[in-house]
């Protein structure tokens, strides 16, 4: 499209969440605004692709879903959090945004201010690139209101502005909208491109890559989180296990610095821990069950289920996994660690006596 100089004005790119949309999407406009591009490949080193590559291409405006906050309603307002966040999720993990966000369960939207600040950025002259570039994530989080002002833009562009905009549903876009755009459908990567790219780019060894790639679904997300896990499962599983041992044996004074020792992880890791057990306790659930075939653990985590499985019951199932899942909720919403962790390990006693 780029070479052929046929760049629709409203490009969408559509596909199943962690297929590389959004890496595409920027990859894309690097190469329409490098000086010197070639055979698909943006030079890397003209003053465009540098500015591209430390996210400060002046014609290149990223607009995305935010949580409102008083007056703050702009994607220009989260700029710099935006950035932290393509950095460390380039394929765009949506669950690292609502992190990043400080609210697991925000449902940040694209607002009318927003589409009034991109008619008035883009009625100013570009900066000596050919094309103006809006990279819009997730069109399906605009508000109508929004979407109403940016209707006749996206219709009626000028000469030097083009939409790219990258969707994981688009049967969530306003037709007014999803009408206009020209799409082109990005497929989900297959197991062995995943486990090829585990292996080339993270050392992962070839038989782990397999493993994990065939978990992740083609899901580039789920594949680095899984791959990210089995670094850290070990340490979880330990935290599981003594916190399951220790309040089986009602043991207060230990289950406090258990406690303590899991806040000191900090954040992400502790974050990073409920949401395993979470998945060790469904496993568990499944395993008491004796359906093996739904079983996804690991030799250790299946050792040490083999006993506790049948402590994992349709009496407490729910309420203990629901004791993880707001324990993370609390966290990301920046509540005191310690509290939290003691609070999970007291409840946990209950509720493995049932
Ligand atoms: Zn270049």
């Amino acid at each position: 499209m780029v070479d052929a100089d046929h760049v629709p004005h409203a490009l969408l790119l559509e596909g199943p969440a962690g297929a590389g949309k959004f890496a595409l999407a920027r990859a894309m406009t690097q190469y329409l605004h490098c000086d010197n591009r070639h055979d698909g490949e943006p030079c890397g080193c003209c003053p465009a692709c540098v500015q591209h590559q430390t996210f400060n291409h002046i014609d290149t405006l990223f607009s995305f879903p935010v949580v409102k906050k008083g007056k703050t309603a702009l994607s220009a307002d989260y700029a710099d959090v935006f950035r932290d966040f393509m950095e460390e999720a380039p394929f765009m993990d949506f669950d690292r945004w609502l992190v990043r966000l400080d609210n697991i369960n925000a449902q940040p939207l694209i607002y009318v201010e927003e589409g009034m600040e991109l008619l008035r950025r883009l009625n100013f002259t570009g900066h000596g690139s050919r094309y103006k570039v809006v990279l819009m994530w997730l069109p399906e989080r605009l508000k109508e209101e929004t979407a109403n002002k940016l209707l006749k833009l996206i219709e009626e562009p000028a000469d030097d502005t083009k939409f790219i905009m990258v969707s994981n549903s688009p049967r969530g876009i306003l037709p007014t909208i999803y009408s206009r755009t020209q799409r082109v459908e990005v497929r989900r990567y297959d197991d062995t491109e995943i486990a090829r790219w585990l292996a080339s780019e993270h050392g992962v060894s070839a038989e782990a890559a397999r493993e994990i790639a065939r978990l992740s679904g083609g899901n580039l997300n789920t594949a680095l989180a899984q791959m990210g896990n089995s670094h850290r499962s070990k340490q979880y599983l330990d935290y599981f296990v003594r916190l399951m041992r220790l309040a089986y044996q009602r043991k207060i004074v230990d289950l406090r610095g258990w406690g303590n020792e899991l806040a000191a992880e900090g954040r992400e890791p502790i974050m990073g821990f409920y949401e395993y057990a979470v998945r060790m306790l469904r496993e568990n659930y499944v395993y008491a069950l004796r359906v093996g075939s739904l079983n996804a653990m690991n030799a250790e985590e299946e050792a040490f289920s083999r006993n506790f499985s049948p402590f994992v019951n349709e009496r407490n199932i729910e309420d203990l996994m629901r004791v993880f899942d707001d324990a993370r909720t609390d966290i990301a919403a920046n509540a005191n660690a310690k509290l939290v962790c003691f609070d999970v390990a007291l409840k946990v006693i209950l509720l493995l006596k049932r």
